[in-house]
């Protein structure tokens, strides 16, 4: 007979509430995380699964993605899914974008960035589907990781379960929070501590507190294909210049205006619909393409096929698939601070939302829990 009592409740089992519940549980604390639907569906499940150091600002998000790598790494190995330590390739076929990564590895060199500049030759060896035509070189990163989300972010509550025995309450929504008392849809429960990690569907629970937090959602279109072939290892996650004024990592390189202006008179339409375009591979070869981005306090939930195929155009202009095969199209939502990495507040004492991470929330994750578990404590 369950007795219904933990030490720390977790709302949402997202990559943001398995990640604290993971590090509450190694600290040996009775952990219970409630999600509404019966298995994850939202932002953790629809993302490329990039861990993704070279896009933070290293004054900011670096050191939680570094400490975050760490800790996906130890995770996949324990809880036994697949992680690939590919890193990641920005490449250049323009001068401007050429300047940007000579400019970002001049102002980093000291930071806890891995990165290289490579020639075009030595670029083709990473990676054989990059575009050989006017192809100028790349910004190599040795840190990124991919990972299945489908796979890892349901691996990873059955794990936490076996290994920790954290108590798993799927299909049941959080509906008030009154301390000690958490009441769900079917249940009520007495906990020490409550993680708010609700992502997107920040507006039911404290909702005057959400609202003084500045979030905002954002909708991204993205696809999966089959690339067939000898082209089965992409080698590194891929990325073109698009992705450079994307991550704020880059946002001091005075050499990116030029760039920006230069995308903005060649297709006014990709900064119009948020669009960059990254493509990760996972083990079965694979590949995800995306995105495009779309803010507002309520999101539209129709895909525009004309939005896919600007995406895919793009691709087209810095890699050499093929055999694309799209199998599959489909609509992300993720909640974004709009100042900040991300927000972690007290709604009321002994509750705390941890919210707002935009398309960083994969990477940060097991840093940001590992320092909200350390201050709880
Ligand atoms: C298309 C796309 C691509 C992205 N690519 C990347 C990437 O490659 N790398 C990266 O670092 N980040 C990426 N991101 C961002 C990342 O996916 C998100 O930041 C992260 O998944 C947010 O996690 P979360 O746990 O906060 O939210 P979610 O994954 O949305 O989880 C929230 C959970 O809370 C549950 N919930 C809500 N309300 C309640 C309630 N009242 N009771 C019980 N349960 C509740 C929901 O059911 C849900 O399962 C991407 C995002 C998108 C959409």
């Amino acid at each position: 007979m369950e007795d219904k009592v933990a030490d720390v409740a977790i709302v949402g089992a997202g990559v943001i509430g398995l990640a604290h519940a993971y590090m509450a549980a190694r600290q040996g604390l009775k952990v219970v995380i409630f999600d509404k639907d019966d298995f994850a569906v939202g932002a953790s499940v629809r993302n490329f699964g990039l861990i993704w150091p070279i896009g933070q600002d290293p004054s900011v998000g670096l050191k939680y993605a570094m400490r975050s790598r760490t800790h996906w790494v130890e995770v996949a190995a324990k809880a036994g899914f697949w992680i690939n330590q590919n890193g990641s390739l920005h490449v250049a076929h323009h001068q401007d974008e050429w300047d940007v990564m000579d400019e970002f590895m001049s102002k980093n060199r000291n930071e806890l960035f891995d990165i290289q500049l490579l020639s075009a030759a030595s670029t083709l060896q990473k990676s054989e589907v990059v575009r050989s035509k006017g192809l100028r070189g790349s910004l190599w990163s040795a840190t990124e990781c991919t990972v299945n989300p489908r796979e890892a972010i349901r691996r990873i509550p059955l794990w936490l379960q076996e290994k920790y025995g954290v108590v798993l309450k799927f299909g049941q929504k959080v509906k008030e929070i009154a301390l000690p008392k958490i009441n769900t849809s079917k249940e009520s429960w007495k906990v020490g501590k409550v993680f708010i990690c609700n992502g997107a569907d920040f507006q039911s629970l404290y909702p005057a507190a959400f609202e003084a937090q500045n979030l905002v959602k954002c909708s991204l279109q993205m696809m999966k294909a089959s690339i067939g072939g000898e082209q089965d290892l992409i080698g590194p996650s891929l990325c073109g210049g698009l992705t450079l004024r994307h991550y704020t990592s880059f946002k001091n390189c005075k050499s990116l205006a030029s760039l920006s202006d230069r995308f903005d008179r060649e297709n006014p339409l990709f900064k119009k619909h948020g669009i960059h375009v990254l493509v990760s591979q996972h083990a079965n070869g694979d590949i995800t393409i995306g995105d495009s981005h779309h803010y507002n306090s309520t999101v539209e939930p129709f895909n525009d096929n004309f939005i896919d195929e600007l995406i895919l155009k793009y691709l087209h202009t810095f890699t050499s698939f093929n055999n694309l095969n799209l199998k599959e199209h489909w609509q992300g939502v993720y909640a974004k601070h709009e100042s900040e990495v991300f927000c972690r507040v007290e709604a009321d004492h002994g509750v705390t939302i941890v919210n707002g991470f935009g398309d960083a929330g994969m990477t940060l994750s097991f840093g940001v829990a590992e320092e909200s578990i350390a201050k709880m404590l």
